[in-house]
């Protein structure tokens, strides 16, 4: 990973990051196993020599210090026997168990063995069976007695040595064996722990957050801000998310521009005509609907070929450009206003009734009638409009029309510069 202006830190990638914590699993864990499995072999070795040589050297212990007690034994009945043949029979056993091969083998008993033979042997010649002259190497033979009952328990306590040993040696690798298992489940149990957590923080929780975003996500919500992320893919969506967000408000920003071209008049500004008509009967249906009063209302500039022709067709558009921003200016917020076409304009007074938006027409008459417009040659210009006005509450918008703008005409008729309401025109003056 490389930080610098020209080289943005990208964050892991998700797949190598996962493999890598993959294989130092397995690594760990198979060292762990191995290192199990070396303990179970020494448990398997163990147990292996205890069953072929340890039992058979057990026996062969035994063996001795049962000869070497025998010898004991038999040196005893040799000063005991009462006659010399049952001296003779112990001295002959003597013999032969100071010879037995379980005896020879063994250094330090067969030594014992050999002297004590020999002492025997020697102390029966001497004496020539004679019981009162034995008698006295008796004191001496308790030293050899002794030294046997001492080799005895020696040869005894040996023997159960080699056991202790080797038992020692399968518990202790056994208890350790224990641990490193202990040890091995530990490490599973904290490597899951780990990658659950890490799986947690980089992988779920990102990708909660990328879902509660793209539910919530639409042109009025801020741009979407997300903690930085340690996974490059994660990355890289977060990135599209933004980019999605930038590419909405761009379409909607565009679908704006688009529906105003669409509905306005592109000289003044106002609704066009097909747009006024699409508002207009929405209005006059809910006021209908609803029994609400509406008028509407058609206007047209008086001699407008006049001053086109006077004063050039640029003048005649800074004039229209004018006048729509007059009409805007003296009419309410809520009322319709729109280019009809030409120089003719035609409105919507909701909730109005005749008189009001009698008013509300003959103020923007009187205003126009005294406004001078600003020529872009400098000059200075000032054109009347005459209206016309119908209601609309109980007709259709197009026949409303129709009535509006024939009183229009009889505005005109009139001598222009003036406000005439359909309903108040007799039928001789109607159109
Ligand atoms: P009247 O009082 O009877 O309405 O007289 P008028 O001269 O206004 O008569 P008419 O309605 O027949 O003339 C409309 C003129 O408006 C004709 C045309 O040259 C002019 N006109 C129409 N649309 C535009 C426009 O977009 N710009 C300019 N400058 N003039 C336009
Ligand atoms: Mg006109
Ligand atoms: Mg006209």
């Amino acid at each position: 990973m490389i930080f610098g202006p020209d080289h943005r830190f990208r964050g892991f990638r998700a797949g190598r990051f996962f493999a890598l914590l993959a294989v130092f699993f397995v690594f760990s864990f198979g060292g762990m196993v191995l290192l199990v499995g070396l303990d179970q072999q020494r448990v398997l070795d163990a147990t292996m020599r205890l069953q072929d040589q340890t039992v058979s050297e057990i026996i062969r212990h035994q063996r001795l210090a049962r000869n070497l007690e025998q010898l004991r034994q038999e040196g005893e009945r040799v000063f005991a026997a009462s006659t010399p043949q049952a001296r003779q029979r112990a001295m002959f056993v003597v013999a032969l168990v100071a010879s037995h091969p379980s005896v020879l083998e063994h250094p330090k008993s067969a030594e014992l063995a050999r002297q004590t033979e020999m002492f025997l042997s020697n102390a029966l010649s001497q004496s020539t069976d004679n019981a009162a002259i034995l008698g006295a190497y008796y004191e001496e033979w308790g030293r050899y007695a002794a030294r046997l009952s001492v080799l005895v328990d020696d040869v005894s306590i040996q023997g159960v040595n080699l056991v202790n040993t080797d038992l020692n040696e399968v518990a202790a690798t056994m208890r350790l064996a224990r641990y490193k298992l202990a040890a091995a489940l530990g490490l599973v149990g904290l490597f899951l722990l780990i990658f659950l957590i890490l799986l947690r923080q980089h992988l779920i929780h990102p990708l909660q957050v990328i879902d509660r975003t793209l539910s919530t996500l639409n042109v009025d919500s801020p741009p979407p801000v997300f903690d930085p992320s340690a996974m490059s893919e994660i990355q890289a969506v977060e990135e599209a998310i933004g980019e999605l967000h930038a590419s909405l408000l761009e379409n909607e920003t565009a679908r704006v521009s688009l529906e105003l071209l669409a509905n306005q008049d592109g000289l003044t500004g106002l609704y066009n005509r097909r747009h006024f008509m699409s508002l207009a009967e929405a209005e006059v249906v809910r006021a209908q609907r609803y029994q609400r009063s509406v008028v509407v209302g058609m206007a047209d500039l008086d001699n407008f070929k006049k001053l086109n022709d006077t004063y050039g067709h640029a003048a005649g558009d800074a004039v229209l450009r004018a006048l729509a921003a007059l009409m805007r200016d003296s009419f309410r917020q809520s009322d319709l206003v729109c280019r009809y076409g030409g120089e003719e304009f035609a409105f919507v007074f909701p909730e109005s009734s005749q008189a009001e938006a009698h008013v509300l027409s003959e103020r923007f008459r009187r205003r126009c009638a005294s406004f001078d417009i600003l020529l872009p040659d400098g000059r200075e210009v000032c054109v009347t409009t005459s209206i016309g006005l119908a209601d609309a509450s109980e007709s259709s918008l197009e026949d409303a029309l129709r009535r509006a703008d024939a009183a229009l005409y009889e505005a005109k008729r009139l001598g222009r510069n003036q406000v005439v309401l359909a309903e108040a025109m007799t039928p001789e003056s109607g159109a």
